[in-house]
């Protein structure tokens, strides 16, 4: 994620907020990277020699602050790392080379867990959360729903087809839906609660009302031309608004209609 979003153009000292839907290794195994990296770069100041100073919030579901801790607290794997960053003997006169004194901000200013149901605002952005059908009982997993400016985006994290993801997308400007079971492993796999077909994708879009689908985690389909007409006509079956299978990269604009601003 950290370089994918270097990649971009997308300092990531910018960014101060990150939001976990669910702590599968897929969806969180480069947080220790992101916050680590971010704290680097941030000691060697942003424009004009000065502190990137944004204290990093992460937010997720139950579990988010043990994850956090385990990765960054005081017994936390990374413990040791930190230490040398803060240190009187490395970190301070490195980062004093760059003009840079302590005190140094933590690597994550606070950790907020929330729940289905609950309401947060990010910056400009209100956040409503909903539960995922995924994988429970072992794991607590969330979709979100950010309102900005009278524009809807839902991200529905991994997640089954479920009441939750369906209400959470009503009207939807964009959702950014779960596609990673093809409809064949479907027949074989039968109801298990872990990713959404192609099929239930259009299901939950079409009932919802929703303007723009962008099929993501759909990577256990063909990745080839082929492969991504299958899944978008597999959709377009069953939804006639507008449909992306989605590259990385690529971004979406919600403003004055909702279009596809193309690869980057
Ligand atoms: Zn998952």
């Amino acid at each position: 994620v950290t370089n994918r979003l270097e990649g971009l153009g997308v300092d990531i000292r910018s960014i101060g907020t990150v939001v976990l839907t669910h702590h599968h290794w897929d969806h969180v195994a480069d947080l220790g990277h992101f916050v680590l990296g971010r704290w680097e770069a941030s000691q060697f100041g942003a424009a004009g020699g000065k502190r990137f100073a944004t204290a990093l919030s992460v937010i997720g579901p139950s579990g988010t602050r043990t994850l956090v801790d385990r990765l960054f607290g005081p017994a936390g794997i990374y413990a040791n790392c930190i230490a040398t960053r803060f240190a009187d003997d490395i970190g301070v006169p490195l980062y004093g080379t760059r003009g840079i004194r302590p005190p140094f901000p933590p690597v994550v200013g606070s950790v907020a867990e929330v729940s289905a149901g609950d309401t947060f605002q990010v910056g400009d952005i209100e956040f409503t959360a909903a539960a995922a059908e995924h994988c429970q009982p072992y794991l607590v997993s969330l979709a979100y729903r950010l309102v900005a400016d009278g524009r809807v985006l839902v991200f529905s994290g991994d997640t089954a087809p479920c009441d939750g993801v369906a209400s959470l997308a009503r009207d939807a400007d964009l959702l950014l839906h779960d596609c990673n079971v093809r409809d064949e492993v479907r027949a074989r796999l039968g109801r298990v609660s872990i990713h959404s077909t192609p099929g239930e994708v259009a299901a939950t879009a079409a009932g919802a009302g929703v303007r723009h689908v962008v099929a993501v985690h759909h990577g256990l389909a063909p990745s080839d031309e082929d492969g991504r007409r299958g899944l978008q006509e597999a959709i377009a079956a069953g939804f006639d608004g507008m449909i992306t299978i989605a590259r990385e990269g690529d971004s979406f604009c919600l403003g004055g209609g909702v279009s596809t601003c193309g690869d980057r």
